[in-house]
């Protein structure tokens, strides 16, 4: 494409809604067969809120989501929001918080190792009412205390509206679309019937991101890759393109070529379609 065509492109792309960093993203994005789309913050609103708590006999379940707050007060994930939120104001300090990327957060509490994150195989008497939930389509954390499990928490995170449609808009254009997440398989599974996806990578933690995009690329396939998190960012660059969204973690925003200014997935389809209109016309 020309200068002239491609600064045209650009300025139709930021009325879309879309900032590309630098003209060969366009040409990437018009090369793209497949779209790999993280689930929480990308296909869903991101903005979760819990729906339930299950603890343990003994154990208190306000206490415990007290303690699974102060847990979350060092990390950025939309659960940790959620959770703060429910929790309220009347939160434990914590010490030595570590985050644990795809998998959860961990501190100090009340003298205690608290942790929150992705449940264990084995949840014990609490199995059936995790089953329940995520068949559900809801995202649910473990609260271990002293490393032995304490109690369950279900976050609802609803899919945008725009999800399904762009999904659809994607297929109609000769895209295949993949989920990758790093969530459980039910929960995974009940998003991606959600959004018409078919192809679901459940379970992933932020290096297997990355070995999924270059699997798919060693089949040759070239892959746009749309995420928000923390644990996406290096995928979002080991794909030929990657797509955050605005709404996103600052890696995830610094490791894209393109960013989704508008929190309307739509503008994919219509980003594809630009680059098309531009790249194809004009030689
Ligand atoms: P996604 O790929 O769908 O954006 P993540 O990789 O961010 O999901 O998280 C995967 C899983 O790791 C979550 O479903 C949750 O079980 C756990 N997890 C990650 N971060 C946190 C956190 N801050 N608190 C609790 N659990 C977390
Ligand atoms: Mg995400």
């Amino acid at each position: 494409a020309t200068p002239t065509a491609l600064m045209v492109a650009t300025g139709r792309g930021a009325e879309l809604g879309i900032f590309v960093k630098g003209h060969r993203a366009l040409e990437t994005t018009r090369a793209a067969d497949t779209v790999v789309l993280d689930k929480t913050g990308t296909l869903t609103t991101g903005r979760m809120a819990v729906v339930e708590v299950a603890a343990l006999p003994g154990t208190d379940a306000a206490r415990l989501l007290a303690r699974a707050a102060a847990v979350e007060s060092g990390s950025e994930h939309a659960i940790a929001a959620a959770i703060r939120a429910h929790a309220g104001p009347d939160v434990p300090a914590v010490e030595d918080f570590v985050a644990l990327p795809g998998l959860g957060a961990r501190g100090t509490v009340d003298g205690r190792t608290v942790s929150v994150g992705r449940p264990p195989e084995d949840t014990g008497t609490l199995a059936s009412r995790l089953a329940e939930w995520e068949a559900a389509g809801h995202t649910v954390v473990a609260v271990h205390v002293d490393d032995a499990l304490a109690g369950l928490v279900a976050l609802a995170d609803p899919v945008k509206e725009s999800a399904p449609v762009a999904v659809a808009e994607l297929v109609a254009m000769g895209l295949r679309p993949v989920l990758l997440t790093g969530d459980r398989p039910a929960a995974a599974h009940a998003v991606a019937r959600a959004c018409g996806i078919t192809e679901v990578v459940a379970g992933a933690l932020p290096d297997g991101k990355v070995d999924h995009v270059r699997a798919l690329q060693g089949q040759g396939r070239t892959v746009a890759m749309v995420g928000d998190g923390v644990n996406d960012a290096a995928a979002l660059a080991a794909a030929d393109l990657g797509i955050a969204v605005g709404s996103g973690t600052d890696v995830a925003l610094e490791a894209a070529d393109v960013v989704l200014v508008r929190d309307d997935l739509r503008v994919l389809p219509a980003t594809v379609e630009l680059a098309r209109a531009t790249m194809g016309t004009i030689r």
